[in-house]
């Protein structure tokens, strides 16, 4: 175990060939992630609803979709995606973006989001090197793609991914290995308290609800791993990141969709994660 660490440290490009080969495959496995949590979370929600309103029924477990369960299937045609079609990327270049079987179009979003998960892994070993710090930072980028995507389809931020997140920010920084344990802590508190406080003076003013909790879930896990020092730069960035993303979004569907503020919270962060010290810096003149 030792002997690969040392490799590792000894051989920085063997380092980025495991994480870019292992961005890739996970970058598939949050395909199947991004899909069918959204389904999963229904499901769930039917089945209290059920036991809500009618608990004399027999619960009828129409559960179809776990994380595993069912194997891969073409959307259009049923037949089964064998696993020499599931290879990331490359499968999708052998297939010419059809299915195998009835040439359903295959979206250009599952390698997108397969290169999208490899580009950000190895930006987060460029920041940090083999330390632990990129271990983590690892898990924080992967979760945070499943919930940018997640959000930007279904305007739901899960508790599933926001809560963990949050616990394992305030607990990997005990160690103090991003910020101080009690600067954890107070990032987590002002991170759900400073939307949670704009949501209820909206709500107040308007009469309307524009905000969900899971932004305020989000921003508060952000706060655990970095801060509160972090949570201005993260608002002010997650703004210019959605003008952006809202320009061009504009521009390619033309249409209303939902606002949707969590993509913007989650890219903000995960830019703060890598370079909000630098930015700091620069921004206070201290280069
Ligand atoms: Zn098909």
């Amino acid at each position: 175990m030792i002997d690969i660490l040392n490799y590792f440290i000894t051989t920085p490009s063997a380092l980025y060939f495991v994480v870019g080969v292992l961005g890739l495959c996970i970058g598939s496995f949050l395909n199947v992630v991004i899909y069918r949590t959204p389904k999963m979370m229904e499901q769930e929600w039917q089945q209290e609803c059920q036991l809500l309103l009618h608990p004399e029924q027999a619960i009828i477990d129409h559960s179809k979709f776990t994380l595993s369960t069912p194997a891969s299937t073409c959307p259009k045609c049923k037949s089964p995606i064998h696993w020499y079609q599931n290879i990331p990327v490359i499968s999708w270049v052998a297939l010419r973006a059809k299915c195998g079987t009835c040439q359903n179009p295959i979206s250009i979003r599952y390698p997108f989001i397969e290169v999208l998960t490899a580009c950000c892994s190895l930006l987060v070993v460029a920041v940090y090197g083999p330390t632990l710090a990129m271990l983590f930072g690892l898990v924080l980028t992967w979760t945070l793609i499943a919930l940018t995507f997640i959000d930007f389809d279904t305007q739901l931020l899960p508790d599933r991914f926001t809560l963990p997140l949050a616990a394992l920010g305030l607990g990997i920084n005990s160690f103090a290995i991003y910020t101080s344990a009690t600067s954890a802590i107070w990032g987590y508190i002002i991170g759900f308290l400073c939307l949670w406080v704009v949501y209820y003076l909206f709500k107040l003013i308007t009469g309307k609800e524009g905000m969900g909790y899971g932004d305020f879930k989000l921003l508060a896990a952000l706060g655990a791993w970095m801060g509160p020092f972090m949570l201005p730069l993260i608002v002010l960035l997650s703004s210019m990141v959605g003008a952006i993303i809202g320009i061009i979004l504009l521009k390619v569907r033309k249409e209303n969709q939902p606002f949707a503020f969590g993509p913007y919270i989650a890219i903000a962060g995960w830019i703060a994660f890598l370079w909000g010290e630098k930015i700091m810096k620069v921004y206070l003149g201290q280069y």
